[in-house]
């Protein structure tokens, strides 16, 4: 569709940021009131993804396009959106908006704030407007009197929500990318910067365009999705703020010397520097009539071997590249099986049999089932007679299929004294043990390292779940020495997991690095709670990636009679 073709209504154009401000505002009236976790979430993720669309809702719905078509918007939200667009704002939302406090119709602005929870912190310190708990924030009398925890919440509330996680990225850079190519008439466009190299979240989003008009291209930026201010542009280089405050920066480059321009925009900046550093040829190679068409080119001409864009965070890459000692990096298609799924038996949404008929449709030699442990009873744990009857019904399971096994698994609660939730004649039944830190995230940092430790010695502990159950963008792991937790890993055979749940990737990459740099093996793991979920891993295969790590060194990319040898304690 051309652009010129769209019939407008001038007078009133909503903004894509407009939109979403509605159903976020809905969203978290909706969370004050105690609805159905599910629906809010639904809401909220609607908001995320317009937000973040390179294309005006408001001229797709007066197009009678199909909003469905994008992730996260049902029939219901679609509805809810066109409401929005044809009378400004939704019905439910004013009538809500009429009958709440006002204290809460102010939080409702703030969607990092979860309106629970700060209608509490209002009681505690007799306020009742942002502006107060600001104020209370700054004073540090949040942190004192509430704790850290709710101080880094209110923190990251108050911010305006400028980061995104990889999974929100890849929608938004798919659409932007088909609008850059189909709307703007650019040749080539491709996604460069923190999403090429995979880092967890990410604060602006880069492209690397083919075009004689970067100008062109950026009125027409302004014009879909844009808040229409250009923050800064030169010939080359132009930066401009969507409307969901997600910063977009395009970098033109000639098909001629493409390779320099993605080296340069994918940066990170110190590997850059690095390779100016290393190397003078490469100004030279900037500036001469020499074709650069492909990065590989560049690399060779300084004498170094091709870098994966994971691995250019400046670390030491460049000294391996040059001699040819980078690792061959782990691959999706490498993994095996999976390690730490649960199924209906916890809280799970599939079955086990629909758990492992969709893991052997992925090609997987076997699938681990760890449903969580007596202790967790809001995640359904399993109680030792359970477990029990689920190690039976494996069994039996094991007995009729073919071509894929089902492992014997729990993820094991690690309470605090660091003892396992589960005893150990039970423990020894399983094929192997997951074993994870679900409460009492506030013990400093010494104990909690010690509880990790003293979970450790048990020689039926196997592999640590997300050690430390930090959740992107939302909450902060709690603390614990990971090199000291990596040294007894090393000591008494235990493992880690780098879990692939795009909010958690946890181990972060540098932590995994610590693990690879003491031989530790990890597994890459998805945590899936349902079938759905298994399409996580490759978000933990990036990971495993940026720390270095080739297939030898993951756990799963072995085979179960492999692996069980080396789980062996
Ligand atoms: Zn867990
Ligand atoms: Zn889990």
């Amino acid at each position: 569709m051309c652009a010129d073709n769209i019939p407008t209504n001038s007078s009133r154009h909503l903004s894509n940021g407009a939109i979403a401000a509605e159903l976020m505002a809905l969203a978290q009236f909706l969370a004050a009131s105690g609805a159905n976790k599910f629906k809010v979430k639904a809401y909220r993720r609607a908001a995320r993804t317009i937000r973040g669309l390179g294309e005006s809702i408001d001229e797709l719905v007066r197009n009678d396009v199909d909003l469905t078509q994008f992730p996260g918007i049902g029939g219901a939200i679609s509805g809810a959106i066109q409401e929005i667009v044809r009378t400004g704002t939704l019905r439910q939302l004013a009538t809500i908006r009429a009958q709440a406090a006002p204290e809460l119709s102010e939080i409702a602005q703030h969607p990092g704030l979860d309106p629970r929870r700060v209608l509490r912190i209002y009681k505690k310190l007799g306020i009742s407007s942002t502006a107060a708990l600001k104020e209370k924030l700054l004073g540090g009398e949040i942190g004192a009197k509430l704790g850290a925890r709710m101080e880094q919440h209110v923190r990251q509330g108050l911010q305006e929500e400028h980061e995104m996680l990889q999974y929100e990225a890849e929608t938004i850079v798919a659409a932007i990318k088909a609008f850059l190519i189909q709307q703007c008439g650019i040749r080539k466009a491709e996604p460069v910067g923190d999403y090429r190299r995979r880092v967890e979240i990410i604060r602006e989003l880069s492209f690397l365009v083919e075009t004689d008009n970067l100008a062109g291209v950026l009125s027409q930026v302004a014009r879909y999705g844009g808040k229409a201010d250009i923050l800064t542009a030169t010939e080359t280089t132009a930066v401009t703020q969507l409307s969901s405050g997600t910063v977009l920066r395009l970098t033109a480059s000639p098909a001629k010397k493409w390779g320099i321009g993605l080296i340069l925009s994918t940066g990170s900046e110190e590997h850059v520097r690095q390779l100016r550093e290393y190397s003078p040829d490469w100004e030279k190679a900037v500036r001469s009539a020499e074709s650069f068409v492909t990065e590989k080119s560049v690399y060779r001409h300084m004498g170094l071997s091709f870098i994966p864009p994971e691995l250019r965070e400046g670390r030491d890459e460049i000294a391996l590249a040059a001699q040819n000692r980078l690792p061959t990096l782990v691959l999706p298609e490498d993994i095996r099986g999976e390690l730490h799924a649960h199924s209906t038996s916890s809280d799970g949404a599939n079955s086990i049999e629909e758990m492992v008929s969709a893991a052997r449709e992925r090609g997987y030699d076997y699938i681990g089932i760890s449903d969580h442990s007596q202790t967790l009873k809001i995640a359904h744990g399993l109680s030792e007679q359970d477990l029990w009857n689920q190690i039976r019904f494996i069994d039996k399971l094991n007995n009729r299929l073919n071509g894929i096994r089902v492992l014997k698994s729990a993820e094991v609660d690690i309470l605090v004294d660091g003892s396992l939730d589960y005893p150990d004649d039970l423990l020894k039944e399983l094929d192997y043990t997951v074993c994870s830190i679900h409460s009492r995230f506030g013990l400093g940092k010494a104990d909690q390292t010690n509880r990790i430790l003293r979970a450790m010695d048990n020689r039926y502990f196997n592999i640590l779940g997300h050690a430390t159950g930090r959740l992107l963008l939302k909450r902060p792991g709690y603390e614990i020495d990971v090199e000291r937790v990596v040294e007894h890993a090393q000591l008494n055979g235990c493992y880690f997991e780098i879990n692939s749940s795009p909010d958690r990737l946890d181990l972060s990459a540098s932590d995994a690095r610590l693990a690879r740099e003491a031989g530790v093996k990890v597994a890459i793991t998805t945590d899936a709670h349902s079938t759905r979920e298994f399409a996580y891993l490759t978000f933990g295969v990036d990971q495993a990636r940026r720390a270095g790590f080739g297939k030898t060194s993951i756990l799963n990319c072995f085979s179960w009679p492999e692996l069980e040898r080396i789980l062996k304690r």
